[in-house]
């Protein structure tokens, strides 16, 4: 099949798209498309990841801003049974329409940076929806997203999307592999989700407690929290008062939350 021409790149979309066939066989590799798949992509553009994900016969959901690039893309595959395109914004798309389909979509895509986080906070709370997602991001979020306790690029993303998921960084990729080149490094990541129910009204002092933290980093958790948390509970929780925000792992922010549930009377 013959590859679309890359158009004039919209700088509004994040339009990079992906020249370096050797960086799409290592993305492809790593989501191992099978017949009976069914694939997700987001921002399909002019098909780099998409020629070779159609080939594979999965049932490829791709959704596209575009309107260009969807009209050419829809006419590329037009005699590909096994593709739909949404003319949509990934951000106003409502996923919980494609359940029906499936509960272990593989969701894949190379990413408009100036939109990965938000969607990204949003697909990992959707876990029970997808079976794995392998994205390509800035560098810069793929290591806040894979941040351990303790570590300069852990906050608010890493605690937020590792409590839903366990992600892997996999590997680099230069700016030189993409037209137009961005003016940061790529890196791809994948994710896989953790699939234990989660106690709703834990989840709400878990948020809450984490996004009190992490506003004022360099406080310690008995500053930080004060408007929300007594510190003699944050004791209780086994927790040092004086820590910082970074400090503390996923699990210790699970505990202070059940112990403010608690403290807080419900
Ligand atoms: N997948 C192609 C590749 O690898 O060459 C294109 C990747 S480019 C980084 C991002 C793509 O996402 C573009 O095609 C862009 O038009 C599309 N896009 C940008 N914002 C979007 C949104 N909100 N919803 C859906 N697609 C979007």
């Amino acid at each position: 099949m013959k590859r679309l021409a890359i158009p004039r790149a919209k700088k509004r979309l994040g339009q990079n798209f992906l020249i370096d066939d050797y960086v799409v066989a290592q993305i492809i590799q790593l989501i191992k498309p099978q017949h009976t798949d069914h694939i997700i992509e987001i921002g399909p553009g002019t098909g780099a990841l998409t020629d070779l994900l159609v080939r594979t016969k999965a049932a490829i959901t791709a959704i596209e801003v575009d309107r260009d690039l969807a009209r050419s893309l829809v006419e590329h595959y037009a005699d590909i049974p096994n593709f739909e395109l949404h003319n949509s914004d990934i951000m106003n798309f409502d996923l919980e329409i494609l359940r029906e389909r499936s509960t272990a979509w593989k969701i894949i895509g190379n990413l408009p940076y100036n939109i990965a986080t938000p969607l990204i906070m949003n697909l990992v709370t959707l876990r029970s929806l997808w079976s794995e997602m392998i994205f390509m991001l800035q560098k810069e979020v793929a290591l806040r997203l894979t941040a351990k306790a303790g570590a300069r690029s852990y906050g608010r993303l890493s605690i937020m999307a590792q409590r839903q998921a366990h992600i892997s960084y996999k590997f680099e990729v230069s700016a030189a592999s993409f037209c137009p080149q961005p003016k940061v490094q790529s890196a791809v990541v994948r994710f896989q989700p953790i699939n234990n129910t989660k106690n709703p009204e834990i989840d709400v002092y878990f948020e809450k407690i984490v996004r009190l933290a992490f506003a004022t980093r360099r406080k310690t958790l008995t500053n930080s929290l004060k408007s929300l948390i007594p510190s003699d509970v944050i004791k209780q929780a086994e927790i040092d008062p004086k820590s910082r925000a970074e400090d503390l792992t996923i699990t210790e922010y699970e505990r202070l939350a059940l112990k403010t549930l608690e403290a807080l009377g419900h």
